[in-house]
């Protein structure tokens, strides 16, 4: 039976969560934080497993005022955290703001987003978090604390996994309004895209390729150039540009997904793959994602396809996307530009428990590191030496909170803090 918190997104965790709070003050927030009993954050429920969880209550923060505040000359834009990104991004285009990029669908909670360091793609993105140039969240003590660039503790409390606290207040770099367009390409040869794969994905502003291993060609390329940029080649290393709009799961109609067909339009309508008011992605399905360093892509998908035969029927479809490398603690891009190795899997959560460490066994090695919000079965004893600053953010959150107020089983189980 589900407890009082419910199911996340994708029901295929049901909450254990003694209780569910939904603080509309930071007032409010601060006197949770005073009963002094086990709470932590939840956002918009997208992550697959028991990340967000705690044996006491989840504090849901989508009830706190969003109060944008543009500084045009900083270009920062705050806000109250609990706010989806689709909304955000239609309150700074509507100012003529845009941020610099968006993961896959507008849904996600900017808080949530930026706790698991969730992405979007492009070489020279950095993931959502690094677009952070301030955060002010309730520690463990109760004190609203306010950090900015400046502060020698910012790298470790960006991605946080919500171990440091309930951030109540975000702050993002901005910048003006762009276009962007997407485009198409269908079956680009895997030969192609394993000898040029840096030439590809540097081919736009952002690049995804979408592949369900088998064959020998990459079923789907997505270009998302700006329109301040240059255009996007007309030819891709033998792959051809699409006659019509897709949706990158194999024979779903594209009515979710963001207009395609080299169609210009605003950032925040191109750079995510779905559309607010419908649902993102499969909508049944299970989420995995490893961040491989740059430098062992090609080896790491290579290796993969090796295993391409046990890897299809349990998948909806494989999303490669990279990300330029940043200095946040645990972030998966964590001093090295990588490559994201999504998949969507079917919703069949023993045969997909049973191949991840298959697929773990050969991306760990390369020093991949698992996307915190979905599904992976690693422990700390291989999770936490992927991470050099991970003492410094045990010490962060020792300072932050004394009292284990928001720790869980997922912390222990995958970085051993
Ligand atoms: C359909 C779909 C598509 C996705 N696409 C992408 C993608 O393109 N790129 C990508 O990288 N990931 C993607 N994800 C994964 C998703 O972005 C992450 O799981 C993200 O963390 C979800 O944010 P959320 O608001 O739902 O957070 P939740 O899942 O609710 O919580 C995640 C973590 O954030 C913490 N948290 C939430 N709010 C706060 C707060 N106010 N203060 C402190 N901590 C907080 C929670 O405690 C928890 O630890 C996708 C997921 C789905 C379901």
């Amino acid at each position: 039976m589900t407890g009082p918190a419910g199911s996340n997104w994708a029901e295929v965790y049901d909450y254990r969560a003694a209780a569910l709070e939904r603080p509309t003050s930071v007032d409010e927030v601060i006197r949770l934080v005073e009963r002094g009993t086990p709470l932590r954050a939840l956002g918009s429920r997208h992550s697959f497993n028991d990340l967000a969880d705690t044996t006491g209550a989840l504090v849901d923060l989508a009830g706190l005022p969003v109060d944008l505040v543009i500084d045009e000359e900083a270009r920062t834009a705050s806000f109250g955290a609990g706010v989806r990104y689709g909304e955000l991004a239609a309150l700074l285009e509507g100012r003529g703001w845009a941020i610099h990029n968006m993961a896959s669908l507008p849904h996600i909670s900017v808080a949530g987003a930026v706790a698991t360091a969730t992405h979007g793609s492009g070489d020279r993105n950095g993931n959502l978090a690094t677009a952070v140039a301030g955060l002010e969240f309730v520690n463990g003590a109760g004190r609203l604390v306010r950090l900015s660039r400046s502060d020698a503790d910012f790298s470790g409390a960006i991605v946080s996994l919500g171990a440091i606290g309930l951030v109540t207040r975000i702050t993002l770099d901005i910048e003006p309004s762009f276009q962007v367009r997407q485009d198409l390409y269908d079956e680009l040869p895997w030969d192609a895209a394993l000898e040029h794969l840096d030439r590809i994905t540097s081919s736009a502003y952002s690049v995804s390729m979408f592949t369900r291993w088998v064959g020998e060609t990459i079923g789907q390329v997505w270009l998302k150039s700006r329109m301040d940029q240059p255009v996007p080649p007309t030819e891709l290393f033998g792959a051809r540009p699409a006659a019509r709009e897709e949706h990158m799961v194999p024979e779903q109609e594209p009515l979710n997904t963001t207009t395609q067909g080299g169609v210009p339009g605003a950032w925040n309508d191109r750079l995510p793959h779905f559309k607010m008011g419908f649902t993102p992605s499969n909508g049944t399905e299970i989420q995995s994602e490893f961040l491989v360093p740059r430098a062992r892509a090609v080896e790491a998908l290579r290796s993969l396809r090796e295993i391409a035969d046990r890897i299809e029927p349990l998948l909806l479809v494989t999303e490669l996307r990279t990300m330029a490398a940043d200095q946040l603690w645990l972030s998966g891009a964590y001093g090295t530009d990588a490559l994201g190795i999504h998949f969507t899997w079917k919703k069949l959560p023993a045969e997909v428990t049973a191949l991840l460490p298959e697929i773990e066994a050969r991306l760990l090695p390369l020093g991949a590191r698992p996307h915190w919000g979905k599904v992976f079965t690693a422990g700390a004893d291989r999770v936490a030496p992927l991470y050099p600053r991970l003492r410094d953010f045990a010490a962060l959150v020792a300072r932050h909170d004394p009292q284990g107020l928001f720790h869980n089983a997922f912390l222990t189980r995958t970085l051993g803090i």
